[in-house]
């Protein structure tokens, strides 16, 4: 093309309309819809696809290939006590219709993620066989499970937000190309001498801003998850100070119909954030809750359990805020769900995406309708209730509040510790080492 200077006029004009409207808004080159929903298609497809694609054995110095369908829970002896017609209901994120629904999975992928290679996997036999999770090695073999998972997520999402960005880079590269041309007067474009490479801009767009963010997130809870959990597994590095992990369980003598392997956090004063491996592990006729933190925070995380412990329906209480307010790898049983309300199952599936809250926030309404109706029902029969205290009467009051309440939006800026209080008998304290 012959540079001449009102050609060239032409161009940087047609460059500055490009990025003047583009900066003053951004969202002009994501306005159109079919263009939009083919990036977010693809976005998934290549999240589903790093997620599931085997990775190096997650098991401390193992170098081998890993299966690509490690269990983080005991399939057969937890999950196939909550199944129905061998499935059961998982929420996720539908990230075509930006919202978390309730998804049914056969229990024999629920929970699998590619972890381990098949020596190691071989290791958490235990945990299948008669031995049970009650048996003291088994708890440190299931908190590990769950560590290295939640390692396997974030390695995962910090791998899928920057394939995102990259991706999401491009696309506003090329629509910022297609204005260009769009801008530009038709002798210019249609003169066979003129030849196009590349534009690019470096302008801070939000959204990938967002992701930045999200990455960094992503990291320091890796880099906690690594340094802080895993690493009191590892006894490989011996120059290393060594790591204690604490945990505390609690036994119910009743079934609760749900599975949780996952993490949860809340914040003491300072914003310093107390990370915790939470499981919740169901049996024919009983349930176990597991919460392990650094042992740094023994006293928080006891002040914690002792809380909810005071009686069963706080217990229930518990296992309902870390459903919303802690982590989002947990299984149900289908009719549990299917019973709840539309109302309560949206309440549920919204809160479980809203950040701003954590386990130092009370749920304030029900997802075990009937257990909770039972353990009321039961006290309001006993000999003891005729004479309990006006405190009592008002939290049974609150609790059955909690059936019709949906709304989830009482926010409790409360902490919880320092109460104390013991009605509970069969906990024990339990310390996790290597092994
Ligand atoms: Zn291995």
């Amino acid at each position: 093309m012959k540079n001449n200077k009102k050609d060239m006029n032409a161009i940087i004009k047609a460059l500055n309309d490009t990025f003047e409207s583009y900066e003053e808004n951004p969202n002009i080159l994501f306005n159109n819809n079919s263009k939009l929903t083919y990036l977010r298609y693809k976005l998934i497809k290549e999240k589903l696809k790093i997620w599931k694609k085997s990775k190096k054995c997650i098991y401390p110095n193992c170098k081998n290939d890993s299966i690509k369908l490690s269990h983080t829970i005991p399939k057969s002896k937890i999950l196939n006590t909550i199944c129905e017609n061998k499935h059961v209901y998982q929420p996720y994120f539908n990230a075509m219709a930006g919202k978390a629904e309730m998804k049914k999975v056969g229990i024999n992928l629920a929970s699998t993620f590619p972890g381990f290679c098949p020596k190691h996997e071989n290791s958490f036999k235990a945990l299948e066989d008669n031995i049970g999770i009650e048996h003291f090695n088994s708890f440190g073999l299931q908190i590990f499970r769950t560590i290295c998972r939640e390692i396997a997520r974030k390695k995962a999402e910090i791998e899928s937000l920057e394939m995102m960005k990259g991706q999401i880079n491009n696309f506003r590269n090329n629509e910022l190309k297609n204005n260009f041309l769009n801008n530009l007067p038709n002798n210019i474009k249609n003169n066979p001498s003129f030849k196009f490479q590349s534009l690019s801009s470096n302008h801070k767009d939000s959204k990938i801003e967002i992701i930045n963010r999200l990455i960094s997130d992503a990291k320091i809870d890796k880099n906690i998850l690594y340094n802080k959990f895993y690493s009191a597994f590892d006894d490989s590095n011996k120059k290393q100070k060594h790591i204690e992990l604490f945990g505390y369980s609690i036994d119910i003598d009743h079934q609760i119909p749900i599975v949780v392997a996952g993490i949860g956090n809340f914040y003491l004063q300072k914003k310093q954030n107390v990370m915790s491996i939470l499981n919740i592990l169901p049996y024919p006729s009983k349930t176990i809750i597991l919460m392990v933190s650094e042992d740094k925070y023994k006293d928080h995380i006891t002040a914690y359990i002792n809380h909810f412990k005071q009686n069963p329906l706080s217990i229930l209480t518990l296992i309902e805020t870390w459903l919303v307010h802690g982590t989002d790898h947990w299984f149900i049983r289908p009719s549990i769900w299917d019973k709840l309300t539309k109302l309560r199952q949206r309440a549920i599936l919204t809160n479980i995406l809203d950040l701003s809250k954590n386990i130092g926030y009370y749920c304030d309404y029900s997802i075990f309708d009937n257990i909770r109706n039972t353990i009321i029902a039961n006290f309001e029969k006993s000999e003891k209730y005729k004479s309990a205290s006006k405190d009592f009467i008002k939290f049974i009051n609150k609790e059955k509040k909690k059936l019709t309440n949906v709304s989830g939006s009482d926010k409790t800026d409360e902490y919880i510790f320092g109460n104390i209080g013991s009605l509970f008998k069969n906990e024990n304290e339990i310390f996790i080492k290597p092994y």
